[in-house]
């Protein structure tokens, strides 16, 4: 994962000095905003029209769509277009983007979850077609990622605590103590949704970090749970702690893996979702 990651940065470096006409003013990532205690995510009503579209994944769901290792969504209906993770390539991530007739201009706000090739592969290329957004990332990212980044234009905005990234969406602020990682929680009329890239910290401390930040109940989990490696019993563990935090739908996808993506299938039934690339989930299929 590492030697991912590290290529995917090299690409990026040259990327920026292949592509010398991006604007190279440079500027400082903006520093955490933490999350405003007060009454708004409680008092304001949920977004009650979301669309959720699975750009790249590893597991096909559309065809024709390409698929390889990694994981981005686009979320609309929310105040801005939210570009959350970019998968491992650009290249298929603009062709996948293109087949669900996204227009990358439209995104507002990029959301790295954490700093693997694999969800942050996609950036360089993504910034090519469009630069005026504003990129969330773990404040762990290294200093370089971030100078890249604001090279192309973009603003960064460090992550640490919790915070607001627009009305309704949140960001956990990041976890984990080795891998940090950022998840996205989006405040629906119909409970909490909360998408995972990899869930190094734990998909389940993920989701009780969520649940105690927003005091709501959980409407759906979707993304990579980070289970590939898990036993059976683990695996179950895990369900159970879904059920006990009454989490209603899930969509685990990604690095999730085929056994315990089946074993959350045999104990959600109809409130598993298929998860793959080209997926598209809304509020009303909830
Ligand atoms: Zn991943
Ligand atoms: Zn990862």
């Amino acid at each position: 994962m590492q030697r991912i990651s590290a290529t995917a940065l090299l690409l990026m470096t040259i990327a920026i000095v292949w592509s010398s006409t991006v604007c190279l003013h440079s500027q400082e990532p903006v520093k955490e905003q933490t999350m405003n205690q007060d009454t708004e995510a409680i008092s304001t009503p949920g977004v009650n029209d979301l669309t959720i579209k699975v750009v790249f994944d590893n597991n096909p769901y559309i065809e024709g769509l390409g698929t390889a290792w990694g994981f981005s969504a686009l979320i609309t209906g929310t105040e801005k277009t939210i570009l959350f993770d970019t998968g491992g390539d650009g290249s298929l991530l603009l062709s996948n983007m293109k087949k669900l007739a996204i227009e990358p201009n439209d995104v507002d706000v990029v959301v790295l979850s954490h700093i693997h090739g694999d969800h942050t592969g996609g950036l360089a290329g993504f910034l090519q077609k469009n630069h005026n957004v504003t990129v969330f990332m773990p404040e762990s990212f290294p200093k370089k990622f971030k100078e890249n980044v604001q090279k192309y234009g973009a603003q960064v905005v460090d992550v640490n605590q919790p915070l607001k990234i627009c009305k309704n969406v949140y960001s956990t602020g990041q976890l984990g103590s080795w891998i940090k990682e950022q998840a996205l929680i989006i405040r629906t009329k119909a409970g909490l949704i909360v998408i995972t890239g990899c869930a190094h910290p734990g998909i389940v401390k993920i989701v009780t970090a969520a649940k105690d930040l927003m005091r709501d109940d959980i409407l759906l989990v979707m993304g990579g749970f980070h289970l590939e490696w898990a036993t059976k019993g683990g695996i179950e563990k895990i369900i159970s702690a879904f059920k006990q935090l009454d989490v209603q739908y899930v969509g685990p996808c990604h690095c999730t893996g085929e056994k315990a993506r089946s074993l959350f299938e045999k104990h959600f039934n109809n409130n598993y979702i298929n998860i793959g690339a080209g997926k598209i989930v809304t509020l009303a299929d909830l």
